[in-house]
């Protein structure tokens, strides 16, 4: 999926982070122990891109961390930290005190780090709490955004088309009734990853709530569009689910596909997508219905 890392890689990244914090909080303790204590300082001085931080840092390569304003501010930050803490170390070394004004230097630059760090490390969890806790898909709130901005790309640039599709599976509550919850909550599970694995990688899906999920194809026609979700409908339909190794439950899904329109807004095109989801239930289930090209 586009646009945003995944809920795996902002996982990957907050541990990671938490981690980085805990060793330069190691590395400050040391220092402030080396000085007050008159300790040998070791191996405390260091180029900024040479610490456990500074490697990771100038390792990312990943766009959406390379254009997030809080990851971009960290750098200044923290060749800022080492290069004042080399002046204590250097000060240090040469038995001289650090002054008052290179000390209070070293303080304000170890405080704009820390807040810096924090105000990522803070951004990464809101982005990864954006996402759905059971299927790690975005959740409605991530999903309207994401839908936003491909709608306003799709009127700045209105030579392409996009389409959107909610799904819902079908008879749900009984699977739940048979089943239990817990067996629910693991189809709920597999559902979405196929429906994630299925689509490419400009596609999206999200979890709009309960059992009902939506996509949008950007640049991307109609038909291409609706077989891309016939592949998944049939798919479904024709691999029962195996949960805890012994049950094969039969799950189906129920398809209502729409486009944006120049002339219409998002929430009627999402409407549109929903009245067609109500046709597609009425009319049997485990079926794809669009509008508005075959009711207009
Ligand atoms: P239809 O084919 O018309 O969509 O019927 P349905 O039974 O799927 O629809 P209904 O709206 O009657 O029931 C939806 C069920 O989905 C009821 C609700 O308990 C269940 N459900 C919603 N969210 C969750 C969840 O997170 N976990 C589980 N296990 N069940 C959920
Ligand atoms: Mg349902
Ligand atoms: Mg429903």
């Amino acid at each position: 999926m586009k646009n945003i890392l995944s809920y795996n890689e902002l996982h990957l990244i907050s541990e990671q982070l938490d981690g980085m914090l805990l060793k330069h909080i190691d590395w400050l303790s040391s220092l402030h122990k080396v000085i007050i204590c008159k300790l040998s300082s070791g191996s405390l001085k260091m180029h900024h891109s040479n610490c456990d931080f500074g490697k990771w840092y100038y390792s990312v390569d990943n766009p959406f961390l390379n254009q997030n304003p809080d990851f971009l501010r960290l750098d200044v930050a923290h060749n800022n930290l080492h290069a004042i803490a080399n002046q204590l170390i250097d000060q240090y070394e040469n038995n001289k005190t650090p002054s008052k004004e290179n000390y209070e230097l070293f303080i304000d630059s170890e405080k704009t780090f820390f807040q810096l760090l924090h105000n990522f490390i803070d951004s990464v969890l809101a982005t990864k709490n954006q996402f759905d806790y059971l299927t790690n898909i975005p959740n409605r709130s991530l999903i309207t955004l994401m839908l936003k901005n491909e709608y306003s790309k799709f009127l700045r640039n209105m030579d392409s088309e996009y389409v959107i599709a909610f799904a819902d599976i079908d008879n749900f509550k009984h699977v739940n009734d048979t089943y239990g919850h817990a067996t629910g909550d693991s189809i709920l599970e597999k559902v979405s990853t196929l429906f994630s694995n299925k689509i490419r990688t400009s596609d999206i899906v999200g979890r709009y709530g309960g059992e009902e999920f939506i996509f949008c194809f950007s640049q991307t026609s109609i038909n291409d569009a609706v077989n891309i979700l016939e592949r998944i409908r049939s798919e479904l339909q024709a691999s029962p689910m195996s949960i805890d190794n012994s049950k094969n439950i039969k799950v189906t899904c129920s398809f209502g596909v729409s486009t944006f329109q120049a002339n219409i807004s998002l929430d009627e095109s999402i409407k549109q997508a929903d009245d067609a989801l109500y046709i597609a239930k009425k009319n049997g289930r485990n079926r794809i219905i669009h509008k508005p090209y075959i009711f207009d």
